[in-house]
């Protein structure tokens, strides 16, 4: 039965005060939206347990904010002269927005969302608070590395003015700029918007953790904003793809922590129509016979950033892909994805991270290959069984040449039984 209407927007509207108002503390038991073995997202009773204020949606992990406007604009003076990161993201945000206010029907203990936009705003919550918990659990970081809460902009109006003078739509992502998430207002993706599907929202999450271990949190990344100024730029298309494709693995790593199990096509809920089918397809981690092209090595080596925008998508699923492989062959799942985050940042000089081997090569960008990025990954494995599966799959589906990986005493990364497997066709191009 329904008991409890608590409707902070109706009584703030009113003037009344909230007489009754829950314990709005952590835990709280709420109905969200949640995917079921028929691919559908339907009520399901979960437990938010980092959540300090459940009306305005503000917790350890996201802090969500209504009504912003963020702009980016080339011919912005305020932008143009802004000389921190801090007042860059503040000559972005042309209005900073209010707290959100959910409302809820309480039924038996349990907050029952009683609006669209609560429903959509506890789910999203709901992801980013799973993608937290994989990473704090699996990826065994340590909760104070994880910072303040992120601040989740809901439905901002988002416009990239270069592009398009009407506020961006159907996205979520993850704005290192700001060091904020936005989940914006939704068009075309009415099936399952963004905000509801978790795998997406960890993608998101993913970069955030990216951006804090491999970037040091770095709103503009050093080696990166570094690396793209200059034509061709390997290691920044490197970094790029790194950072997709191993979002894409630990967004499926998120979904093997759910009753329903692991899905390696977590796109398809949201993209399954045209003509968003086409990523759910080019992203669905569990097509095992993806390869590196010559061409696309070509464009990997030899374009500059911006050129290569878009095809970080395609090198990052071949990653993933061969992480994937590797790790479901060896029936070692989590034990990788473990090593994959440690492998982030690492100051232990025989096995350095992809910040400490990015750093190292700042300012010759050239000796960061895919055999290195690639090698912090192999060095921070420790089965031997497990290592010389990802060092096969890696030298078969991202074609890294076998001598980079294999030999003694360099690289030594990978043990001398490794052999790349037989899916992908040898590339004859120099890596
Ligand atoms: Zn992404």
């Amino acid at each position: 039965m329904l008991r409890t209407v608590i409707t902070a927007t109706a009584t703030a509207a009113l003037g009344l005060a909230v007489g009754c108002a829950p314990d709005t503390g952590a835990p709280v038991k709420v109905s969200a939206l949640v995917l079921n073995s028929n691919g559908e997202y339907v009520p399901q009773e979960v437990e938010l347990k980092t959540v300090s204020d459940i009306i305005s949606l503000n917790g350890s992990v996201a802090d969500f904010r209504g009504g912003a406007r963020i702009v980016l604009d080339s011919e912005d003076q305020d932008l143009a002269t802004a000389t921190t990161p801090e007042a860059f993201a503040n000559a972005l945000l042309k209005e900073k927005g209010h707290d959100v206010k959910a409302s809820y029907i309480e039924q038996d203990g349990v907050l029952w969302p009683a609006d669209f936009h609560t429903w959509n705003m506890v789910t999203a919550y709901h992801g980013l608070e799973r993608a937290f918990d994989y990473f704090q659990t699996v990826g065994n970081i340590p909760s104070a590395d994880f910072k303040k809460p992120v601040t989740t902009y809901y439905f901002p109006e988002f416009v990239l003015a270069d592009v398009d003078k009407d506020p961006q739509r159907d996205n979520a992502l993850y704005f290192s700029v700001m060091e904020s998430f936005l989940v914006l207002p939704f068009d075309q993706l009415q099936r399952a918007p963004l905000a509801i599907n978790a795998g997406i929202i960890a993608h998101e999450y993913s970069h955030r953790v990216y951006n804090l271990k491999v970037y040091n949190g770095q709103a503009f990344p050093q080696t990166l904003s570094l690396w793209s100024t200059s034509t061709p730029s390997p290691g920044a298309n490197i970094l790029k793809s790194f950072d997709e494709g191993l979002a894409d693995y630990h967004a499926y790593g998120t979904t093997c922590r759910t009753t329903t199990g692991c899905d390696p096509r977590f796109f398809n809920t949201s993209f399954h129509d045209d003509p968003y089918d086409d990523i759910a397809t080019a992203r669905d981690l569990s097509n095992t016979s993806r390869c590196m092209t010559d061409n696309l090595r070509t464009q990997l080596n030899n374009q500059g950033l911006g050129e290569f925008s878009g095809k970080e998508y395609t090198v990052g699923t071949l990653l993933a892909t061969a992480l994937y492989q590797a790790g479901q062959n060896a029936g070692q799942r989590e034990v990788l994805m473990r090593a994959v985050v440690a492998a982030y940042s690492d100051t232990n000089p025989q096995t350095p991270g992809l910040r400490q081997l990015s750093e190292q090569y700042l300012n010759e960008q050239g000796k960061f290959t895919l055999a290195v990025a690639a090698g912090a990954i192999i060095t921070h494995v420790t089965d031997p069984k497990l290592k010389e599966a990802v060092c096969n799959e890696l030298m078969d589906h991202l074609q890294i040449p076998r001598d980079e990986l294999v030999g003694t005493p360099n690289p030594n990364l990978c043990p001398p039984s490794s052999l790349p497997g037989t899916t992908c066709p040898t590339l004859t191009t120099e890596g």
